[in-house]
């Protein structure tokens, strides 16, 4: 397992090598390599798939969804520049792997999942691990969660067709969010969206990337 996870950790420094040019990060924080090696994607994904974990793509979770490739959870994450004081939001829990990273870096992330299946398996698993600073919960998440905001950072693990406004409110001015915006299954951009101390909204375009849909629908 050891050995897995650490050809993990390489392939995601050579991808960073590789889309340097895109990104503009040709490494990633050391912080965040380390929560990339402390939390063991194994752990989130069914028995059938526990070969294939440390592989770099993307792998089923249920419910016709799909845990990132551990390159993309790097970079996004990456992408947020979170420090332990942080307060994190994540729009689609998943399988809680995501939010386990981010638990290991920040002060609080509160993750939303619209599946009841997903938010509640990932809160078990994520309780059962030790993790007391991520919180679940299941609402469509085009809204946030406006009772916890402002966050220092969101992080949106599915393709949205535009940036929810809701979700702009609800940063913090200097606050990051992390996005994939365009159509389902086909070009997407992960977008990053900063807004500065006057609370200005500025938007960037990383990369091309393909995740499952954000769904708006209840
Ligand atoms: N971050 C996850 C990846 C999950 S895939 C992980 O680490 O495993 C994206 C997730 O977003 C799916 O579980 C999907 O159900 C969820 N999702 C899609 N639309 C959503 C919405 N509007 N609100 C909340 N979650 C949503």
């Amino acid at each position: 397992m050891k050995k897995k996870l650490e050809k993990m950790l390489d392939t995601i420094r050579m991808e960073a090598r590789y889309t340097a040019s895109y990104t503009g990060r040709a490494t990633f924080d050391k912080r965040v390599m380390q929560a990339m090696q402390d939390v063991d994607r194994g752990d989130f994904v069914a028995d059938s798939y526990k070969s294939q974990a440390y592989d770099n793509g993307p792998l089923p979770i249920g419910n016709g969804q799909t845990i990132s490739q551990p390159y993309i959870v790097a970079l996004t994450t990456d992408l947020l520049d979170v420090n332990a004081d942080s307060v994190v939001l994540e729009v689609g829990t998943g399988s809680g792997y995501q939010a386990a990273i981010l638990g290991k870096l920040v002060k609080q992330v509160y993750s939303v999942e619209r599946i009841s299946e997903l938010a509640a398996s990932s809160e078990k698993r994520l309780k059962q691990m030790g993790y007391d600073n991520i919180q679940v919960r299941c609402v469509n998440g085009y809204r946030g969660w406006q009772e916890k905001a402002p966050f220092d950072a969101i992080i949106v693990t599915a393709a949205a067709t535009r940036i929810p406004q809701d979700l702009i409110d609800q940063l913090r001015p200097g606050g990051r969010m992390v996005i994939p915006v365009g159509l389902p299954y086909t070009s997407q951009e992960l977008m990053l969206v900063t807004r500065n101390e006057q609370g200005d909204t500025d938007i960037e375009s990383v990369l091309g990337v393909v995740f499952v849909p954000l769904v708006d629908n209840n």
